[in-house]
């Protein structure tokens, strides 16, 4: 068995001081601009509340993070003070960690050593929108972006299920994909971000505007190496979406379902499935069923698309609970994704969650994890689209039972096939696919150097001074 120690290897991080006098010496620079609209937020209270995000689905997280405090947080309203913040930080070399909404999972945005939290949800403008793709302030919610492309008829091609709260930059940042995966696949496939302007950390800071290739190491880099303060992005046809709720009598009946629906020239934007021990647990996918056995599948598709979605289900054997049109509030977008790990924990907090790309032919995995883990794993599965090709990822509720045996289900995991985004790490590398990427190195050395954006979360950067 793989000890804890190397599945989760950092430690507890403790109420870090960074130096108190280089922190009131940037709050003392940045005080004559809270005329024009900047706010500096001492209070301990506000200080605690948004030193932290979503990590507590994560015992482990949460027990290593709860400690953590920034001792200033910063709210600009305005690009130019975004740089007043970035030079009086490089000036005093005082930590800023960046966060939009704090709905990561990670602990992204949770500052380890103290210094500044840098929030950007006051730099919100959608800078301008047309039917092919838009450019968005970095603290825009993801739900406002939307609502500028509708008058296009377009929206956003990928969406976290956290859409209403969410920041584009943010999700950029942070995120990874979501609702859309199952066709535009992910944030960092080239094509699904455009490029974006950003504000780098020195005491003469500069704004680049980087296209294409040259955006992506700031992609998915939890702001370790550059403040982010517009996207460009590329968009969907806005279409009459119709959510659908749908009874499965096993996971591979719903999985035969979906895959069928998912291979025919249908325009589809969610397709999820929820095993019967979710199903018990989230009680909006029992549709009001009165027998609320069975699994659900959730599906999102056009309108035009729903006599040939009928005619599947009934051919499946299938049962349509619910049907009604994409709305934005109460949507049933927000069962999907990490939603569904919110609202299971809300019914039993022991619970806790992985996230998983399962193999191309996901059921002798499905079958052999659910044997060894009984009832202490519930499958919740996502269609998404991954390097070109339909494949199914997993966001398996477990059971908590120690770190130990979670290293140990990762274990087997892997074993059989899957690929993790272990989502009880802190560093870029350690979520996502356990190596380092040199340009996202690189890029921090070219807009970070002194090392002060979010420190501790890119493990490259720690390894390369160590050398
Ligand atoms: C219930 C729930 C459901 C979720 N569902 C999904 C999902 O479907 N798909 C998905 O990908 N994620 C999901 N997440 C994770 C999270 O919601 C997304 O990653 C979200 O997009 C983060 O946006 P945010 O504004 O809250 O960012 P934050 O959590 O505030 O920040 C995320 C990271 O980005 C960095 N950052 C923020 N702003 C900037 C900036 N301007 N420049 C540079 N760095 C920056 C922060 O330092 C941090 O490292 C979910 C989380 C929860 C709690």
């Amino acid at each position: 068995m793989k000890p804890a120690g190397s599945a989760f290897p950092f430690p507890p991080v403790g109420p870090r001081r960074h130096n108190p006098a280089a922190v009131a010496a940037v709050a003392q620079t940045l005080t004559p601009l809270q005329a024009d609209g900047l706010r500096l937020l001492m209070k301990s209270e506000d200080r605690r509340r948004l030193s932290r995000d979503a990590y507590e689905y994560s015992p482990v997280l949460a027990s290593r993070l709860a400690a953590a405090e920034a001792e200033l947080v910063v709210c600009p309203t305005t690009v130019e003070q975004v740089k007043a913040v970035a030079a009086a930080c490089a000036q005093h070399h005082v930590p800023i960690t960046m966060r939009g909404a704090g709905t990561g999972n990670y602990g992204q945005a949770v500052p380890l050593l103290g210094g500044v939290l840098l929030t950007m949800t006051g730099i919100r403008a959608v800078r301008s929108a047309t039917a092919d793709c838009f450019t968005a302030e970095a603290g825009c919610r993801l739900a406002d972006i939307d609502e500028a492309l509708a008058l296009h008829g377009a929206e956003q091609r990928l969406l976290p299920s956290t859409y209403r709260t969410a920041t584009i930059g943010g999700f950029v940042a942070g995120g990874s994909g979501g609702i859309g995966s199952v066709a535009w696949g992910f944030l960092r496939d080239p094509g699904n971000v455009l490029g974006m302007e950003i504000v780098t950390v020195e005491p003469q800071p500069r704004q680049h505007q980087l296209m294409g290739d040259a955006a992506a190491p700031l992609n998915h880099a939890y702001g370790t190496n550059g403040i982010i303060v517009t996207l460009t992005m590329p968009t969907a046809p806005l279409r009459s979406w119709q959510e659908l709720l749908v009874t499965a009598t096993s996971l591979e009946q719903g999985l035969h379902l979906a895959d069928q629906l998912r291979t025919e020239a249908l325009p589809i934007k969610e397709l999820s499935l929820y095993d019967q021990q979710i199903v018990a647990m989230v009680r909006p996918l029992q549709g009001g069923a009165a027998d609320s056995g069975g699994c659900r599948l959730i599906a999102i598709v056009a309108a035009e698309a729903m006599e040939i979605v009928k005619r599947r289900l009934t051919h499946h054997n299938a049962q349509l609970l619910l049907k009604r049109p994409q709305t934005v509030a109460g949507s049933l977008r927000e069962l999907t994704w990490n939603h569904t790990t919110l609202h299971a924990r809300a019914a039993d907090p022991a619970w806790t969650y992985l996230q998983l790309l399962l193999p191309p032919e996901p059921a002798p995995a499905l079958q052999a994890m659910g044997c060894q883990q009984g009832d202490g794993l519930a499958w919740h599965l996502e269609a998404v689209r991954s390097q070109g090709e339909a494949r199914w990822a997993a966001l398996p509720l477990l059971r908590w039972q120690g770190a130990d045996a979670l290293a140990e289900v990762m274990e087997t995991a892997q074993a059989l096939g899957c690929t993790i985004f272990n989502p009880h790490v802190i560093t870029v590398e350690d979520g996502g696919m356990g190596v380092v990427d040199g340009n996202q190195v690189q890029a921090k050395q070219a807009y970070d150097p002194s090392g002060l954006l979010n420190p501790g979360k890119l493990r490259g950067w720690l390894e390369r001074r160590h050398l």
